[in-house]
């Protein structure tokens, strides 16, 4: 079979599509919930023409409580998921185009979710209806699962799966190719100060809203003498390389740092200003509750972002350093410090030790560590066969290595039992995802359509020697 040639021959009907599924503005909207839209009109909309779709075309479908639901063809006992999403992120403002028309120019569709993920929905889709079509016999059920809110926190699978049948083996076109076989683990920690006594010197400290983004800006107010520590602040910044102001307020000091945002699976890319910010108060602070504070931060975040002080540290072949990002940190006079920490964890790594191990070297400090959150790794060995064929099928059709690739990010994929992401934004493609003018190009539409249904093929179709 020339998937290729089949995929090309679709083109005006794929563009088509993928225009009708963009016009639909599928944004979440709480504010405009019912039973029969739970993220709002806009996302049960786009499910429904979805499902819609595969209706027609003489598919078995099922919708799951307008959350999600799925598109299935084949038969057999095993299950090969496809999954998707058709909610998309605020359009935001500066397009050039109209973010929900799907403009085509100089090879590119442009509109809100053409990378991210409607695009690839429709990749996959053809690719299911050109095997279908093709009459490749297939020995397994191949399903395209389609959420409706995976921007806003996953509850379209967190619903689907509670009910229906997880694939044996699946894929998620949601990311980039060739494949991410492996993602870190993903923890919120918080670390706050116990046994806190105010001491009138830090009357307040606050840098970043975000566990997973750098702080780009810290700021504290304090009762030190702004005259006093001008000059001591200048050359911390010279040596630091950063910038930042003193000014007096209402007969307090405010001491403003910035630094530079990072995303915080690798916060080494980024300038944490909280942890610029409390150093240089450490220095300049007396012994207290204000200094626990800071001592705390500089210890722990100073000069490094792998958790050594914390006894956190650990990295693996596969995934690499687990990396900690201070992303908000807070010190108020009547509650201390509150540090929330993003913390991606290798894919072997040992957790309950490792929190153990941390919660007896912070007795030696004032704080204490809680786990508020636990998303755990995900992983498919590189030697399992289902790897081996989306990398010859990868190879195949781009003659490029299909490298497995390992992050600190999470994709859709993680809510697979064995899955990983493959595709659809290409090796050197811009990454447009949630971004005005956000677009893909028709061309790697249709390569990805030629990938998805020989992958299909060669994953469900009948092998030599089946009966
Ligand atoms: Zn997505």
């Amino acid at each position: 079979m020339d998937w290729k040639e089949e995929a090309l021959r679709r083109q005006e009907q794929i563009i088509g599509d993928l225009q009708q599924l963009v016009s639909i503005p599928s944004v979440l909207d709480e504010s405009s919930a019912s039973k029969e839209a739970p993220f709002g009109p806009g996302p049960a909309r786009a499910l429904e023409w979805m499902l819609e779709e595969g209706r027609r075309a003489g598919f078995a479908v099922k919708d799951i409580d307008h959350m999600a639901g799925h598109i299935e063809m084949g038969e057999g006992e095993e299950l090969l998921g496809i999954l998707c999403h058709v909610d998309v992120v605020p359009a935001g403002a500066n397009w050039t185009y109209g973010p929900f028309e799907g403009t085509v120019k100089d090879g590119k569709l442009f509109g809100r979710g053409a990378i991210d993920d409607k695009g690839p929905t429709i990749a996959a889709w053809h690719a299911m209806k050109m095997v279908k079509e093709s009459g490749v016999p297939l020995s397994k059920r191949v399903r395209l699962i389609v959420g409706a809110d995976e921007e806003s926190g996953f509850r379209c699978v967190d619903r689907y799966f509670k009910t229906e049948e997880m694939p044996s083996v699946g894929f998620a076109p949601d990311a980039d190719f060739p494949i991410i076989h492996a993602e870190k683990g993903i923890a919120s920690l918080i670390f706050s100060q116990q046994s806190f006594e105010p001491d009138g010197q830090l009357l307040k400290f606050h840098a970043g809203n975000r566990t997973n983004m750098v702080p780009d800006q810290a700021t504290a107010v304090t009762n030190l003498k702004a005259s006093d520590i001008a000059e001591a602040f200048e050359s911390f910044l010279n040596i630091n390389s950063a910038s930042g102001s003193i000014t007096e307020e209402e007969g307090h000091t405010k001491i403003t740092v910035h630094g530079k945002s990072a995303h915080a699976m690798e916060p080494d890319l980024g300038v944490n200003a909280a942890v610029l910010l409390a150093s240089f108060l450490n220095r300049v602070l007396e012994e207290g509750s204000s200094k626990e504070f800071t001592q705390f931060m500089f210890e722990a975040f100073g000069t490094e972002t792998r958790g050594q002080f914390l006894g956190l540290s650990f990295n693996d072949e596969i995934s690499g350093d687990t990396t900690l990002n201070a992303g908000i940190v807070e010190f108020t006079e009547s509650a201390g410090g509150l540090v929330k920490v993003s913390m991606r964890y290798s894919v072997t790594y040992p957790f309950n030790d490792k929190i153990e191990t941390c919660k007896n070297r912070l007795e030696q400090t004032a704080f204490q560590l809680a786990v508020s959150s636990n998303s755990k790794p995900h992983h498919v060995d590189a030697e399992d066969p289902f790897i081996k064929t989306l990398q010859d099928v990868y190879t195949e059709h781009t003659g490029d290595e299909a490298d497995l690739l390992a992050i600190g990010g999470g994709t859709y994929a993680r809510v697979l039992e064995k899955g990983v992401a493959f595709g659809m934004l290409f090796p050197g493609r811009e990454d447009v995802a949630h971004q005005a003018d956000e677009y893909v190009y028709i061309e790697d539409m249709l390569k990805a359509t030629a990938i998805y249904a020989d992958a299909i093929s060669r994953l469900a179709g009948e092998k030599k020697g089946d009966q």
